[in-house]
């Protein structure tokens, strides 16, 4: 099968988007490139004592509404393209969600889970060494994303600190707490995700114990919903991870199905190097809860086309596809990855009347109490977990809403009225350096 560009996906996204707004062309000029892209070549000394060179990017896709602000990922597949897409999709995220960034991205070619924590902690230091003049905390600002996480944040904002030869907390948000680090920013996506899919719940009229969920990714997004959803009383019945799946029909647990990849999946300090899969052993997963014995393995493929209410892709890109699109039986889908959907797969849902709340919604949540640490950095005064939580439960009901309203009035899928409302936010701020009307009245003065 053809690997579909994660740029062209996002690109169509925005271009769809753009048919529907009116907006200036200056502002389309804008946003459909990205503003500054770097690669750089980051050697390693390895445990072996042999040198690596590893491949590193970074984009700034637009900093119209503020520094821009974007997650490095760890991955073999990683990208420029990858990384591109990542950025737009920032980019029109922080709009979304009415806060004060643009978009960026950055990503490492690396399989980490291969990498001794020795070996990762250089490679994190060595990657700021090679992007360091092009973040800051008044132009890019780095989170985590997919294989990186507290520790990688905090190794990554020591060494910008030695290199700055000040404490400068504020150039790097998701950190550990000691290190400045904000109250509910690990859980915070997962938690923004949930928010707003009990505002879609309530318009479906899905009860939370009569709905059924399957989850594609368990590491910190996928894990954190699926706490919050069991929680609330939904039933998760499937979850999974690189490695593979299972499945419950009255329900897995989170907690227990996490430590249970931890036990038996050789968990590593601070690199998820276990599987979901290990539970597959796992009886007791089961039989505390029901002895019901309905307990299986299951495929990542299998997963995204269960019978079940709500589905919450939560891993990679191009996981719904045109080749499974017309399988998935969701009511809901709610995309706590980045790009989940293709967009070709994108109209398939549509037709089949399929509720999908978007990435750029969804899992706005990370980046809103990134932005809340940022502030608190920068204040020098920290928050508390419940201020954290309300604040960002306010934000994501009211973006809901707003995106929601714009889907009624100018009769659109959820994705396009969200860009919809992002774009309005952005070409304001591309506006407010003034406009072609602006400037050709002022050249009619001047003659
Ligand atoms: P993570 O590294 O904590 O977890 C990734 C999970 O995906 C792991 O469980 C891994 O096993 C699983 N996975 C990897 N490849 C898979 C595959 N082919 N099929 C099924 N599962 C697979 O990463 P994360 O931070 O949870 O990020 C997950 C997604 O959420 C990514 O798309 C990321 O960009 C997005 N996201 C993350 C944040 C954040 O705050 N961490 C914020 C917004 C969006």
């Amino acid at each position: 099968m053809a690997r579909i560009s994660a740029f062209e996906n996002a690109q169509s996204q925005l271009e769809k988007a753009l048919g529907f707004v009116k907006i200036s062309d200056d502002a389309k000029k804008v946003l459909r490139k990205p503003n500054e892209i770097i690669e750089v070549s980051i050697p390693v000394r390895m445990d072996s004592g042999d040198l690596e060179v590893f491949t590193g990017f970074r984009v700034h896709y637009n900093d119209y509404r503020g520094p821009c602000k974007g997650g490095i990922r760890y991955h073999p597949d990683v990208s420029l393209d990858e990384v591109k897409a990542l950025s737009l999709w920032m980019t029109f995220k922080c709009a979304v969600v009415n806060i004060p960034f643009g978009g960026s991205k950055g990503g490492v070619v690396v399989n980490p889970k291969e990498l001794s924590n020795q070996e990762l902690e250089k490679l994190s230091r060595a990657y700021i060494d090679s992007i360091y003049n092009f973040i800051g905390p008044d132009t890019d600002i780095p989170a985590p994303d997919v294989y990186t996480n507290e520790i990688i944040m905090g190794w990554m904002a020591d060494e910008y600190n030695k290199i700055n030869r000040r404490l400068t907390p504020a150039v790097i948000t998701g950190k550990p707490l000691s290190m400045g680090g904000s109250q509910g920013r690990e859980a915070a996506t997962g938690r923004g995700g949930f928010f707003v899919l009990n505002e879609a719940a309530r318009i479906l009229k899905l009860h939370p114990e009569d709905t059924t969920v399957a989850l594609q990714g368990f590491g910190n997004v996928g894990y954190n919903i699926a706490r919050f959803l069991h929680g609330a009383g939904y039933k998760v019945v499937a979850v999974s991870d690189s490695k593979g799946g299972i499945y419950h029909t009255h329900g897995i647990d989170p907690d227990v199905t996490m430590d249970t990849k931890k036990k038996d999946g050789k968990m590593g300090e601070c690199i998820c190097s276990g599987s979901i899969s290990a539970c597959r052993k796992a009886e007791h997963v089961t039989c505390a809860k029901c002895n019901c014995g309905e307990i299986g393995q299951i495929t990542n493929e299998e997963l995204l086309e269960l019978d079940v209410d709500i589905l919450v892709p939560a891993a990679l890109e191009n996981q719904i596809t045109k080749e499974n699109a017309d399988n998935i039986k969701a009511k809901l889908v709610v995309e706590m990855a980045n790009g989940p959907t293709t967009g070709e797969a994108d109209e398939v849902l549509n037709e089949k009347g399929i509720f999908v709340i978007p990435d750029i919604l969804a899992n706005a949540g990370g980046v809103t109490v990134s932005y809340f640490e940022w502030v608190q950095n920068r204040a020098g005064f920290y928050w508390s977990q419940d201020e954290v939580n309300e604040k960002l439960e306010t934000i994501m009901q009211r973006e809901f809403k707003n995106v929601h309203d714009i889907k009624e009035k100018e009769k659109v899928d959820m994705r396009t009225a969200a860009y919809i409302l992002a774009l309005g936010r952005i070409s304001e701020a591309v506006a407010a350096k003034g406009t072609r009307e602006y400037f050709m009245k002022s050249e009619s003065r001047s003659s």
